[in-house]
This record gives C-alpha cells, structure tokens and sequence, in this order.
C-alpha cells in the first residue's frame, strides 16, 4: 500500500492543496495525518472539509484541535497560538466541529502506529531527543511509527547489533529511509513527515512523505506553494502578524 503521509496542516489551505495533488499525482491509496488540522491558519473550515472527504484516512488530533473543541487548555499556548484557538473556535461549522471531536488520540493500524506528540503523551510530548524515543518504545505495538507536533521532518530508530543505540536523522527533500523489518514489535523506528502548513527547520516549503508498506521505504518530500497568498489571508482576518511573517522563514 502505498501511504501518503502528512501532518500539521494548520489550516493552510494552499499547502494542503499542493500536497493532496502531489499524493494523488504519485497513486498514493490511502492517507495517514498526524493531527492539528486547524490553528495558526486563516482556512480552518476550508481544510477540514478537505481533510474530511479523503478516502481511506487514519488521522488522530492534535493539542491544536483539542484546544479549539475546548477539551485542552489553551493558556498553555504561546499568545500568538492562543489568538489562533479563539479565531478558529468560531469558524466551525457543526459538522467540522463534530468531525475534530471525532479523532482518537492514538491509533494501532495492522501497518502502523501514528500519534500526534508521542506514545505516552500523545497529544502533547514533543519527540525530538534519542532518550525520549527509548522512552517510549514499549508504548508502540506496530512499527513504524508516525508522529507529528514539532513540525520537523525527522526520524529516530534502533540501531546496533542489540538495539543498544538511538540514530537520529534529520531529513530532507528526497531523502528516503529504508525500513528494515515489519511485524509486531520488530525494528523500532519513528518518523515525523514534518509540517504542511508551518515548517519550523527554515525551509518554507511545504513538508511531506510517501510510505510504501510493500517496499518498506518513507521518503520526504518538500513542495513550494504560493506563500503570498496564505499571508494575504491572514492579514484580512484578526490573526497576528507574526503568523504571516513566520511562513517565508520555515520557522
Ligand atoms: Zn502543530
């Protein structure tokens, strides 16, 4: 089967678009989406209709949609991402409400595990350091597992002859990762497919992957989309202006 992965749409329209067109270009059959589909951005409805209408999608929520379905804290947020919570909150439709009160937290596919932080926190642990990935191996049931929040493309696995080591790769455009073995609790190994809509490793682009189950091979790939035109629509709402600004950095 082949996966299109991605996660962190924030509700950036113009890149979500470029990157379903790009999975559909590509054959992609199904889809697996690490949450936080809304926040930040100045298209939340419109995103979520489009999210909502793929077929064959496994998608968890992120801390993003929980705070915006009031189930978390935002004063926990930074302000900007707090001002983007109330914005969004009323933008809903019903249907786009009930949709994101829908997502589990967590999902155990027969070919994956996918989680929006981590396995043990899974809306909110942020995975970026080999201890934090040995953590939480014995959290994980199907290998590999996919993973999105800190809006970075990186992967994380096993290594030495006894699984006593923890590789570290960041990944970039085009880099392909081969997955050494399926099964149940067999090779750990951890993949976030970066963002779609707000890259925070100053590449502005657009971020996503493909994973091929059959083949065992993730690769990232990072798609330029019209920048200027998300900025513009942020600055007609009430949103901060940092939000806009940050999108040209990939911060
Ligand atoms: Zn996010």
């Amino acid at each position: 089967m082949l996966y299109g992965v991605f996660s962190d749409v924030h509700s950036n329209m113009e890149a979500l678009e470029i990157v379903l067109s790009f999975f559909q270009k590509q054959g992609v059959e199904a889809f697996i989406c690490g949450g936080d589909l809304v926040g930040y951005g100045p298209q939340p409805e419109q995103c979520l209709r489009k999210i909502r209408a793929l077929k064959n999608l496994s998608v968890v929520c992120g801390n993003h949609d929980l705070a915006v379905i009031e189930r978390m804290d935002p004063n926990w947020f930074n302000s900007c991402a707090r001002a983007a919570v109330f914005w969004t909150r009323e933008r809903l439709t019903p249907q786009s409400r009930r949709f994101l009160e829908s997502l589990p937290g967590k999902i155990e596919h027969k070919e994956f595990s996918l989680v929006h932080g981590t396995p043990r926190k899974p809306p909110e642990e942020y995975l970026l350091s080999a201890a934090q990935f040995r953590e939480n191996v014995s959290y994980v049931q199907t290998w590999p597992l996919f993973v999105g929040h800190s809006h970075i493309p990186l992967c994380f696995k096993l290594s030495g002859e006894k699984g006593e080591k923890v590789d570290m790769l960041f990944l970039e455009d085009g880099e392909g990762v081969k997955i050494p073995c399926a099964g149940f609790r067999a090779a750990p190994i951890d993949f976030n497919p970066g963002s779609v809509g707000q890259p925070r490793d100053h590449d502005p682009r657009a971020s996503c992957a493909l994973f091929d189950s059959k083949k065992r091979t993730f690769r990232i790939v990072r798609l330029d989309y019209d920048i200027s035109s998300v900025q513009a629509k942020i600055r007609e709402t009430e949103l901060p202006e940092y939000l806009a600004l940050r999108l040209a950095f990939g911060q």
